[in-house]
C-alpha cells in the first residue's frame, strides 16, 4: 500500500453524482423502491474511471495492476452497510481488486480502523520486508489491515518476488557495467521501477533503499539520487 491523492472531480461528474444522491434519498425517505441501477450508480463508468486514474490502475490495498486480470472493483472506503450516506461520495470511493475488496467485505471497527491510504502514511503502519508486508510494532491499525486483507497472501508473494527478481538483474547490470551511456540508460529504467504507477511500488522501493544502505558503494552517488 501507497500514499494516494485524491483527484479533483469535474464540475460535471460531481453534478451527476449530486442528482444521483438526491434522488436516492428522496426514493429512500419516501419508502419507494430504489432500483438497482441507482443503487449502483456509485460506481457509473465516468465515475470508475476517475478512480482507476487516481490509483494508476492498481488496487489501492495491495498494489496489483488490476485490469489485465479483472475489470476491478469500485470500493468504498467506509463500508456503505455502515456508512450509508457516504454510498455516492467520491471522498469515500477507491478502486480495488476484487480479492482486496472481498476480505475486506464491510469490515469497520471505529477503535482500529483499517488504513485509509489517502488519509494516513502506510509507512508508519506497515514495513516493507522483501516481497513481504508487515505491520510496524507499534501500529495495531497496520497489523489489523495486514490481516484483514491479507497482505501476504502467496499470490501476492509470488508476484512480488517476481518483481524483485528483475529489480535485482537490473540492479547487478548496473553495478557490473563499465560504459557510462549504458549505466545511465539502466539508471533511467531503475528510476522508472521506482514511480509510485508502477506495481508493488511499496516493497521495490524498499528493497532498492536496502540495497544501497548494504551494497551500495559502487553506484551509490547517482542510484541514491534517483531513488531519494
Ligand atoms: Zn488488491
Amino acid at each position: 500500500m501507497i500514499k494516494l491523492n485524491k483527484l479533483t472531480v469535474p464540475t460535471d461528474i460531481a453534478e451527476k453524482i449530486k442528482q444521483r444522491e438526491q434522488r436516492y434519498n428522496e426514493l429512500d425517505a419516501s419508502g419507494e423502491q430504489i432500483p438497482d441501477s441507482l443503487a449502483s450508480a456509485y460506481r457509473a463508468p465516468e465515475v470508475k474511471e476517475l478512480l482507476r486514474h487516481e490509483t494508476a490502475e492498481k488496487c489501492a490495498y495491495c498494489e496489483s495492476k488490476i485490469l489485465h486480470v479483472d475489470y476491478g472493483d469500485v470500493e468504498h472506503l467506509l463500508p456503505k452497510s455502515k456508512f450509508p450516506h457516504l454510498r455516492y461520495s467520491y471522498e469515500n470511493l477507491t478502486f480495488a481488486c476484487s480479492v482486496c475488496n472481498t476480505k475486506k467485505g464491510d469490515f469497520f471497527d471505529a477503535e482500529t480502523p483499517l488504513l485509509n491510504p489517502y488519509e494516513d502514511k502506510p509507512d508508519d503502519h506497515l514495513m516493507p520486508f522483501g516481497p513481504a508486508v508487515w505491520s510496524a510494532p507499534v501500529s495495531d491499525r497496520g497489523l489489523i489491515t495486514q490481516k484483514r486483507l491479507a497482505l501476504n497472501r502467496p499470490e501476492l508473494v509470488e508476484r512480488r518476488t517476481e518483481r524483485l527478481e528483475s529489480i535485482a538483474t537490473l540492479i547487478g547490470q548496473i553495478a557490473r557495467t563499465k560504459t557510462p551511456a549504458i549505466r545511465q540508460v539502466l539508471l533511467e529504467e531503475l528510476k522508472e521501477e521506482c514511480e509510485p504507477s508502477e506495481e508493488y511500488a511499496f516493497v521495490v522501493r524498499a528493497y532498492i533503499k536496502e540495497i544501497l544502505a548494504t551494497h551500495g558503494e559502487s553506484f551509490r552517488q547517482d542510484a541514491l539520487s534517483v531513488v531519494v
